[in-house]
């Protein structure tokens, strides 16, 4: 008989098993979801192992998920024939969080009144079987022969025990649940069914309860368009982002030359609210011949098309490719600049035929993407797919590509203006922008503090350089035809009669200004305001000053 150890958990492990068991009641079928997705990347991870040639005990075992019910003892149990787990991994795995982002996770749950969202966009995993338990009892068996199945036991209140187990397990794990009280409707399997139905329905292995196949649906990115259904895509997506609303897009491709990659790829409806603070958690599923490689692989899309989700398959990469190498695999980056152009003409479509569905999307998505400044190779195409507020626009919410301004450029006009500030009503009366209103000349709203470094960042648009209107040049206004000729020229003749005053006044404020000012000149370009501060031509704008004020500290 070997005794029990016995083990604290991690205190962050203790908030969330807190968090858990008393605030949130609603959401408490997902446990059955967390112990099948753990049991399926068991199960991918000794596909892996033997696939790369490992010594695997029992080979010949089925690679499946098994659920049974014990009405006697009021458990159900959860089977894998997965890699297992030996002493020294149970009592790390099932006692800490190794994710990142837990902290501000167990925040945000504790701030919220539904957290039900927050929960499908984290996936909580194990311990969210504390919702229903009274007491858990993990038995695992590691692949490696020389390991000895263990126990692993817990009410979940504070502690846990391990010890090495007495009983003959031929490989994996099985998780006893003893369920309370109030959780009995778990004993009934049409409730089991229904759940795997909804959130489990397409884990690639077989999932039986009481001996009867539960799971249909395979490798659906596999199949021809034509045979799936949009419900289908629909059930797909929200397996895949446990989001609870369909996507707003859905980009199925197969590629047969010059290398075969099948893509099924979403983009969701809402931006997804926890992208700044949880950044490791982009990226699509890398698929080999219908073998999961990789969840959440970066490199098939850069980050700035990180609201993207899906999956890629190939039958071109070795199914023994190991993460590690995979970027030095040159299909396999020929496959993520197909990925990436994909994407991008998608986007470009879309723009050119849906309009107002290319708002919506810019208006989520909008700000992850203008991240792609940094992208060199797509450049041209990530220019035409932005989008900025303008002048000319209604209000705040519009937004015109550089293509439609370029489109409507005053005769003569060579440049691209744009202004800056923290919102649009403030660049609106900047008394720089007085010359712009009174010709006519549109001007780029960027009140985004993004937007000045993607416009730094791209110089210019085709031929139009893209010019800050506190920089714009006099002479290069001047020539611009204005929309209103006759106040024009009123101001031609109002200015010819003060022109005397003006000198001696401009040099008594250059004696006042002394060194805060390079010069103190006349402006031909305000309209409304008597005075304002203008940078040499080619200086930084304010913005761009405050920026690197902020940055040198
Ligand atoms: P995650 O799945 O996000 O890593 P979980 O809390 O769901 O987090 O699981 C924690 C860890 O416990 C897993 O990463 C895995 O190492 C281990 N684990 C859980 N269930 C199993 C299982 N059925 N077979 C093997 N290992 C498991
Ligand atoms: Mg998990």
């Amino acid at each position: 008989m070997h005794t029990a150890k016995k083990y604290k958990f991690k205190a962050e492990v203790k908030k969330l098993l807190d968090i858990l068991v008393h605030s949130l009641y609603t959401s408490r079928e997902i446990f059955l979801r967390e112990l099948i997705s753990n049991a399926s990347d068991a199960l991918d991870k000794l596909r892996f192992e033997t696939t790369r040639g490992s010594e695997v005990v029992n080979p010949e075992l089925p690679l499946e998920i098994r659920i049974t019910i014990n009405k006697e003892d009021k458990s159900i149990t959860v089977s894998d024939t997965g890699i297992g787990m030996n002493y020294v991994e149970i009592t790390k795995n099932l006692g800490t969080i190794a994710k990142s982002g837990t902290e501000e996770f167990l925040k945000m749950v504790a701030d919220s009144k539904d957290a039900t969202n927050i929960i499908g966009r984290f996936g909580i995993g194990f311990y969210s079987v504390f919702m229903v338990a009274k007491e858990v009892i993990v038995t695992s068996r590691s692949y490696r022969k020389e390991d000895q199945p263990v126990e692993w036991r817990s009410d979940g209140l504070g502690q846990y025990e391990v010890s090495v187990s007495e009983k003959e397990l031929p490989r994996g794990t099985s998780i006893k649940v003893l369920l309370k009280e109030d959780a009995e409707e778990f004993l009934e399997k049409w409730r089991l069914e229904s759940i795997i139905k909804k959130h489990s329905n397409f884990i690639s292995f077989p999932i039986f309860v009481e001996n009867e196949k539960i799971n249909t649906v395979s490798a659906i990115w596999k199949e021809p368009k034509s045979s799936i259904t949009k419900e289908q895509y629909e059930e797909f997506y929200k397996f895949l982002t446990h989001d609870t609303e369909p996507p707003a897009d859905i980009i199925h491709k197969s590629i047969d030359a010059p290398i075969q990659f099948n893509a099924l790829l979403f983009i969701p409806k809402k931006s997804d609210e926890f992208f700044w603070i949880d950044r490791d958690n982009y990226g699509l599923d890398l698929y080999v011949r219908k073998v999961l490689i990789q969840h959440k692989n970066k490199d098939l899309l850069p980050e700035y098309l990180g609201f993207v989700k899906g999956v890629v398959d190939s039958e071109d990469l070795p199914l023994n490719i190991s993460r590690e190498t995979l970027q030095e695999n040159v299909i396999f980056n020929k496959i993520a600049s197909s990925v990436t152009s994909t994407v991008l003409s998608y986007l470009a479509e879309k723009a050119k035929n849906d309009r107002q569905g290319y708002e919506n999307f810019w208006k989520e998505h909008g700000k992850i993407f203008k991240l792609g400044y940094v992208d060199f190779g797509n450049r041209e195409k990530y220019i035409e797919l932005l989008r900025f507020n303008s002048s000319f626009c209604k209000d705040e919410t519009e937004v015109i590509s550089l293509e439609e301004y370029a489109g409507r450029m005053k005769e003569n006009q060579k440049d691209i203006y744009y202004a800056s500030g923290p919102n649009r009503e403030a660049i609106l009366s900047n008394p720089h922008i007085e010359i712009f209103k009174n010709k006519g000349i549109e001007v780029l709203c960027l009140f985004d503090p993004v937007d000045e470094l993607v416009i730094n960042s791209i110089g210019k648009y085709k031929d139009y350089p893209l010019k800050s209107i506190e920089n714009a040049d006099a002479k290069a206004l001047e020539n611009i035809k204005s929309d209103e000729k006759e106040s024009e020229e009123k101001k031609e003749e109002l200015s010819k009669d003060d022109k005397k005053h003006f000198s001696s006044l401009l040099a008594k404020m250059k004696k006042i200004l002394g060194d805060k000012v390079e010069d103190v000149v006349e402006s031909q370009r305000l309209v409304e305001s008597p005075a304002c501060l203008v940078s040499t031509s080619d200086g930084l704008t304010s913005t761009m000053e405050k920026i690197l004020r902020m940055t040198n500290k």
